[in-house]
């Protein structure tokens, strides 16, 4: 069966010596995997549309739970994340949860659109890449089902305390007085980093992006986020410590 879709590349293998084996996020058949046959070679014609993070329409042909990558008409290479060493790593570091997080099914795009506009803000330098990092982070992991409650202190049910400590194994938040009481690895929220998380959950994806929070938020929400993907998917991601390696170094 011939499908018609838009895809981009989260991760190319060497199949033998002329083909690759793809992991594609699609916008409407989920993350899948796909052969392109002598996608390796030079002058193939799959050859510029089959690397790390590009966009394209894309022909695939499916038999039963294989595809194959017949045709790929480029759409964003991404050219602008490839002239820093750092915002690549960023970006493929968004790449790999993406893989392990993306959807199995028809997810409308969703996935997509925020994979997408996450690498178009970094693109063009837009935002605070710490505080991307973290947006992408909460965002995939709440599409994928790992949706914080945020709403109020799971102890006692108060919406404001003087501070909430965000406990990122349950995904929960507890007042300072609950908190007290509760055992776990925990991380108290600046005011300003428990508003993004809810933003950064409970918003629509047109206003995502349209906040802002100073330089010690963005550190509690890195920290708050980083922490809570991880323990949600249970594993590390080689991508993002070689991020660490390239970031703690400026
Ligand atoms: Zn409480």
């Amino acid at each position: 069966m011939q499908i018609k879709t838009k895809g981009i590349i989260l991760k190319e293998l060497a199949n033998g010596d002329e083909d690759k084996l793809l992991t594609i996020l699609t916008e409407d058949q989920g993350v899948i995997f796909a052969y392109a046959r002598g996608a390796r070679r030079f002058k193939n014609q799959l050859a510029p549309s089959t690397g790390l993070l590009c966009y394209s329409s894309m022909v695939l042909f499916r038999n039963r739970e294989r595809y194959s990558l017949d045709h790929a008409d480029s759409i964003e290479q991404f050219f602008g994340l490839r002239k820093s060493v750092e915002k690549l790593a960023l970006a493929s570091y968004f790449a790999e949860v993406s893989a392990v997080l993306g959807p199995k099914e028809n997810d409308e795009g969703q996935f997509l659109k925020l994979l997408l506009n996450c690498l178009s803000f970094l693109q063009r330098d837009r935002i605070d890449w710490m505080l991307l990092k973290a947006l992408f982070e909460l965002r995939a992991s709440s599409l994928a089902g790992f949706m914080p409650d945020l709403v109020s202190c799971a102890g006692c049910g108060c919406y404001t305390a003087k501070q909430m400590a965000f406990y990122p194994n349950e995904g929960t938040i507890y007042c300072t007085d609950c908190s007290a009481e509760k055992k776990g690895i925990h991380i108290f929220l600046t005011a300003g980093a428990l508003a993004a998380m809810r933003h950064i959950i409970y918003s629509p994806m047109e206003k995502l992006f349209a906040f802002t929070i100073g330089p010690e938020s963005i550190r509690c929400l890195n920290d708050a986020a980083e922490q809570f993907l991880q323990s949600q998917t249970e594993r590390n991601y080689q991508s993002l410590e070689f991020f660490h390696s390239l970031v703690s170094l400026r």
